[in-house]
């Protein structure tokens, strides 16, 4: 049967590889015609270039060497051609060309292989006379060596042009496909081939093995032996009916027992933990038949912590099995039993929420905090729920959600519940997820109040360099106006130095000679008249040298060029100077000058002319305040280390609201009592005493009462007169 089919496989191959073959020679053949017509286009058009260039020189009457050469011919000659053929083949392998130019006919011979196109490869190419041969493609064979020929007529002429290429029966092509078909001949052969002598060997090895193997009761055997070995199990046996277990050898040293053996359950209890003894006693007691029996306990003694477990069943009313040592296993679930409590511990201590999900993004753990902060309800937080449908019940109760930076698996969210959490979630190695959740509701506020103090600490930066602009831009304008103002004093003080001094040396002459006109010095004036206004001219002059001195004293003041000469003086002597000059003026003005100074007055450090002259001023003040009748007192007295020289009067007074103006230059009060008695004042007096004063290191006071009168004080230094030197040193105190 199977040779049959590969048979019938083999001639379906064998037909198939014919009809290729078959396909592949048409295929030649056509290419074969194909090539020759382009073959006799070309020979074609060289023979009519031929013969257009030997038409070209008849016309020109060239010699026929001078044909041979311009159209490259072997031969030339005239001669006229046979009967209609422009071109013929010559028998020793050339061709002939007939030209006429009137009725000269010349023929040119060329050598057929000059006409043919270059053969590149094994292909040759030749012209016959096209009446000699066939004019199609076919396979020509001789001495066994096959070619493929094809020849097509060069139009107009009887030449035809041949294409000859060898066309072996067997080429590369050939064996390739018997390779290929007799491999997939022989490729099913070989599998079944393959097939059957597998299935073979399979046979004969479980034939042997079977020969060798042992009984299935052996190699149970073997397996028990190898376990009891390995101190891994034991074997008990248990006859209900006597009450009594038998374990072998290995139980007892499995499980501490002293001895093997038969035993009473009482005796075998003793290497059982006292809290499993009941357990294990019960279960033999009321081992059932056709039922597992399967029981463990904790060892005693030396075997305290080692677990066992007694497995088996019943045969023929005898109970009977292994006991096998099972430490490791319990401990392992102990253990695995410990670490997830820690794991649920750790879980549940941890103060954010906390969530594990599994490889399929269920839920598996999650502590008190998941559902507490999320508001999660029982009917979702269970194990097994999806981690969609989780996130998507919290999303639920959050208020606004960010993600944290770059990371897509960290967010912040703002609960319901005005909670702010940072969510993040990471993969476990075992391509499970881990949601981990922290308030940040304190960091949140803080951030708020940092942030807020911060645009308020920007805002006050601001506002700072705002006005630190605006101050810096008053400053800027006060400097000016500051130098514009020093400028203009400075020219004003140069101004009424320069124009005292231009006024005084007229003034000199002006008052010397009214002096001179009112003492009649030459002889009497012709009428009383004259000499009155001579005196009034003495008078008016002397007030204006007065003044020109003030306006002098105070600009150098206030050009800071004014200079003390200080002294050890008796001030007594300066103030007394100054009443005897105004004596005259209150005597005029009927007002009554009292001197009165303390006895004993110490002498001080100053200017003897300066005091006299302050004292001068606030006495001509006075007087010029003062209506007659009244009185102007001035005393000395020492007040702690101030010498003062006071001036009362009873004048007119001083409203309050004036007299901080007072004692500044050119300061004046200005009610109309003032004005009327003080036509003639400049308003420098003070001024200067106040300088004057304040260049001795003291001060001046003003006290006033409107209507009452007006006490003016300078108050000025005392300096100590230094005890007279007695050239010794002075001792030196030794400390106790
Ligand atoms: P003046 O040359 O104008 O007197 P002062 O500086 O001496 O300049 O005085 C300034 C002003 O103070 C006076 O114009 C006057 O109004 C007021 N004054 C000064 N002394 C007295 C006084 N004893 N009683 C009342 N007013 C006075």
């Amino acid at each position: 049967m199977l040779t049959l089919l590969m048979m019938a496989f083999g001639g379906s191959l064998a037909l198939k590889a014919f009809e290729e073959r078959q396909f592949a020679d048409n295929s030649t053949l056509i290419q074969q015609a194909r090539e020759a017509e382009a073959l006799s286009g070309h020979v074609r058009a060289e023979l009519i270039g031929l013969q257009a260039r030997m038409e070209g020189l008849l016309i020109t009457g060239a010699s026929l060497e001078a044909i041979r050469r311009g159209a490259q011919f072997d031969a030339v000659s005239e001669r006229a051609p046979p009967e209609g053929a422009w071109a013929q083949l010559v028998d020793e392998g050339g061709v002939r060309v007939f030209a006429e130019w009137k009725g000269r006919w010349v023929q040119g011979v060329r050598a057929t292989a000059a006409l043919m196109p270059e053969a590149l490869d094994e292909r040759h190419f030749y012209l016959v006379s096209s009446g000699s041969i066939p004019l199609n493609a076919r396979f020509e064979s001789v001495d066994f060596e096959r070619s493929a020929v094809a020849c097509a007529a060069v139009r107009g002429t009887e030449i035809a042009a041949c294409v000859f290429r060898p066309a072996p029966m067997f080429g590369l092509g050939d064996i390739n496909r018997l390779v290929i078909y007799g491999l997939l001949l022989a490729a099913p052969l070989l599998a079944v081939f393959g097939l059957v002598s597998v299935i073979r060997r399979l046979n004969r090895e479980k034939a042997e093995a079977e020969a060798l193997a042992p009984t299935p009761a052996a190699a149970e055997q073997r397996l028990w032996t190898s376990f009891e070995a390995a101190g891994v199990i034991g074997l008990w046996r248990w006859n209900p009916a006597t009450q009594l277990l038998t374990i072998g050898p290995e139980a007892a040293m499995l499980v501490g027992a002293t001895r093997d053996g038969e035993m009473t359950l009482d005796e075998f209890t003793t290497i059982v933990a006292e809290e499993d003894r009941r357990r294990v006693r019960q279960a033999f007691e009321e081992a059932r038949p056709r039922q597992q029996f399967n029981v463990s306990f904790m060892g005693s003694g030396a075997m305290a912590g080692r677990y066992f477990e007694i497995i088996g069943g019943e045969s023929e009313t005898i109970f009977s099995g292994a006991i096998l040592n099972v430490s490791d296993r319990i401990q392992a679930q102990t253990r695995s039993r410990r670490a997830e409590a820690l794991a649920r511990t750790a879980l549940d201590a941890h103060p954010g929420p906390f969530a594990v999900w599994n490889n399929h993004k269920r839920l598996t753990h999650w502590n008190a905090a998941f559902g507490r902060e999320f508001n999660l309800d029982r009917s979702v937080l269970q194990a097994g729920a999806s981690y969609d449908l989780v996130m998507s019940e919290i999303a639920k109760f959050v208020r606004v959600e960010r993600p944290l930076g770059e990371d897509a698996n960290s967010r912040e969210m703002l609960l319901i519940s005005d909670v702010w959490i940072r969510l993040v979630d990471r993969r476990t190695a075992t391509d499970g997820l881990i949601t981990v959740g922290l308030d940040i509701t304190n960091m949140k506020r803080q951030e708020t109040v940092l942030q807020r103090s911060e645009r308020r600490l920007r805002a006050m930066v601001e506002e700072l360099q705002r006005t630190k602009g605006q101050a810096q831009e008053l400053a800027e304008k006060y400097a000016e106006a500051k130098t514009r103002a020093e400028r203009a004093s400075q020219a004003k003080g140069a101004f009424l130095g320069n124009m005292s001094h231009e006024l005084r040396t007229p003034l000199t002459h002006i008052n010397g000679f009214a002096e001179m006109i009112a003492s009649e010095i030459y002889g009497p004036l012709g009428n009383e008249r004259y000499k009155e206004y001579a005196e009034d001219i003495v008078g008016a002059g002397k007030h204006l040298e007065e003044m020109i001195n003030d306006i002098l004293d105070m600009s150098k003041v206030e050009a800071g060029k004014m200079r003390l000469s200080p002294a050890l003086i008796d001030p007594e002597d300066a103030v007394d100077g100054a009443i005897k000059l105004a004596r005259r003026r209150a005597a005029d003005r009927e007002v009554a000058l009292v001197f009165d100074p303390d006895d004993d007055l110490p002498e001080i450090t100053g200017d003897h002319r300066a005091i006299k002259q302050m004292t001068f001023n606030l006495i001509t003040n006075a007087i010029k305040f003062t209506d007659p009748g009244g009185e102007i007192v001035v005393t000395m007295v020492v007040e702690g280390k101030w010498l003062v020289i006071r001036v009362r009067d009873t004048g007119i007074g001083i409203a309050p609201e004036d007299l901080p103006r007072l004692a500044q230059p050119f300061e004046q009060v200005t009610s109309p009592e003032a004005k009327e008695r003080n036509v003639r004042g400049t308003g420098l007096g003070l001024a200067l005493t106040k300088s004057f004063a304040e260049m001795h290191g003291g001060y001046l006071t003003i006290e006033s009462t409107l209507g009452v009168g007006t006490t003016v004080s300078i108050f000025l230094p005392v300096t100590r007169t230094p005890a007279p030197a007695t050239g010794k040193p002075a001792p030196v105190l030794a400390d106790a």
